[in-house]
Formats: C-alpha cells, structure tokens, sequence
C-alpha cells in the first residue's frame, strides 16, 4: 500500500491516462491538473507528495510551476519531457526539480523513478533536519564534522575537490544534480571547461569510491545532464 499522494500535471490526455492507470493499479493516491496554473494551485491546496509534472504545458512553461512550487516548498517534482526538450530538463532540474523522465517511457520506469523519490521521503521524514553529521549509504560513510570519508573500514585520500564532490552528491542522495549545479557550488563558476574538468574529478573520486567502476553503485551519470547519487541498500 503507497499512501503517497502523486499529483500529475500533464495536458496530454493519453500520457495522463497512462501515467494514472500506473498510480491506480499500484495503490497511489493522486490528483490531477491539465495546465501550469491549476497544477500550481493544486500543489498549494492539496500539498502532495510527489508531482509528476510535464514541461510542456498549454498555459506555462513548466519550468515557472517549478520556481512557484519552490517558493513554499520542497516536495519532489519529477519532470516529464520530451526528447527533444533537453534544455528544458536542464532548466528543470537547475529550477529545483529532482528527477526527470523522459517521453516515451515504460511504466517500469515510472515506478522506479517513484521509489526512490519515495525513499527519499521516507529518510527526510524519519530525520527532519536530515543534517546528520554522519551520511551513511551502503558501505559509504561520510562524516561532515570530522571531514573525512569512509568506505567499510577504510579511510578514503580524497582531494579537497573530490571531497567537495562527494558531499553535494551525499547531501541530494536521490537528486539528479545538472553540471551547471555542481560546477557552481564546487567552483562559484560554470564554463565548458569546468564541466570537462568536473569529469576529470568525477572519474578520479569514483575510482576511489566505486567497487567496479565499469558498473558504479553510488553515482549514476546522467549523460548531458549530470549525476546523482543513488541509494545503495
Ligand atoms: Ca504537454
């Protein structure tokens, strides 16, 4: 039983009626809006747990939902795009979206998408200021005040950039964070060449970090978009 309450924003019927057949069948609650201005207000009435929101909408961009929603509040949006819209899945994410989905997609992934935002809810209500100064996923263990990190027993040499790194990702475990996003917290700044750069640091702390870093367990790569860390059981 998912007593989570979805509310879907999405103009196009069939999509919308796939997307709540999903919700019905897996015993979610939902809503739903048609355009940009009721989603808005329905996120304010309604005060959801999750929204599924399309970036195309025939009133708003849906990038302005996202940047009205993130006035009040924090609940987890996962945008809805199509393939041709990735600018705007960028935009998205930088507005404070967390996850996106791309047009077309399988029901499996919807469903996957929602568990781990559903994880997610679940650490931050069960942690409400969630600035533990221990992070702890899988075998990873990094402690904030002492400004180091583990993985199992061992200490892991990081440079102070990897570090930084490693940080932002475990602090939005969960989150898709754009380059754009991560080039300004680490550096203050976003150019080409710190995106190649934050490559380069990428693949060094994952070198540290993960076991098989062919099939990486805590970071995920978002191609053209950024990275997340994902929760490891
Ligand atoms: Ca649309």
């Amino acid at each position: 039983m998912n007593r989570m309450t979805i509310l879907v924003v999405e103009d196009d019927r069939a999509v919308r009626n796939l997307i709540t057949t999903t919700l019905k069948a897996n015993e979610y609650h939902f809503l739903t809006a048609k355009d940009g201005e009721t989603g808005a207000m329905e996120a304010a009435s309604h005060n959801p747990d999750v929204v599924l929101l399309d970036l195309g909408l025939p009133d708003m961009d849906g990038v302005e939902v996202i940047k009205r929603i993130r006035s009040w509040s924090n609940m987890p949006i996962i945008v809805i795009s199509a393939r041709s819209e990735d600018g705007d899945k960028i935009s998205a994410l930088d507005a404070g979206a967390d996850d996106y989905l791309t047009k077309p997609f399988s029901v499996a992934e919807l469903l996957a998408r929602l568990r781990v935002v559903q994880r997610r809810l679940s650490i931050m209500q069960r942690d409400p200021d969630s600035e533990s100064p221990i992070f702890a996923n899988g075998d990873l263990r990094v402690d904030y005040e002492a400004g180091c990190a583990y993985l199992g027993e061992e200490e892991l040499h990081l440079t102070p950039i990897e570090y930084k790194l490693l940080c932002l990702l475990s602090r939005n475990v969960g989150k898709v964070l754009t380059h754009r996003y991560i080039t300004r917290q680490v550096w203050g700044s976003s150019w080409d060449n710190d995106i190649a750069s934050l490559r380069v640091f990428m693949a060094s702390l994952r070198k540290k970090l993960e076991g098989r870093p062919g099939s990486p367990q805590y970071i995920q790569t978002h191609v053209g978009v950024g990275y997340r860390m994902m929760r490891v059981e």
